[in-house]
């Protein structure tokens, strides 16, 4: 393994210190999914997309320690991150914290788990629609 500084590299030694927690997170979180909707929801597919971000950020900042480039280089990649995140946001964060049908606030389980972003009520009304 290479010599690592974590002052010469402050924030470079930070993701490449703290970024594995969040993608083993995040891929616990993808698995939790399983439980509460079949299949990959655009929920699921967040999660997943988004433990591919932080784990090229982890790559990135690997790199720039192992080849002991600037420090200051992570910053625009970061920059560029959060616009890339930003103006994909609907791919990135699916997640309502209201209702789309009657603005009623939905449970903590509902807006992490489920895709409708409807509540109980509404999409129980929505099946019987459907099914009709
Ligand atoms: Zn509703």
């Amino acid at each position: 393994m290479f010599p690592i500084f974590p002052k010469i590299y402050p924030i470079s030694y930070f993701l490449f210190k703290y970024l594995p927690l969040v993608i083993l997170g995040l891929l616990i979180f993808n698995l939790i999914h399983k439980k509460f909707q079949a299949g990959w929801g655009k929920k699921r597919f967040a999660s997943f997309y988004f433990a591919i971000v932080v784990i090229i950020l982890f790559g990135i900042s690997l790199l720039i320690m192992r080849f002991k480039l600037s420090d200051i280089l992570i910053l625009p990649v970061l920059l560029g991150t959060g616009i890339i995140l930003y103006l994909k946001k609907q791919i990135f964060f699916p997640y309502k914290f209201k209702c789309l049908n009657c603005k009623a606030k939905l449970p903590m389980q509902r807006i992490v788990f489920r895709d409708s972003n409807l509540c109980i009520k509404c999409e129980n009304e929505e099946d019987k629609t459907n099914s009709h």
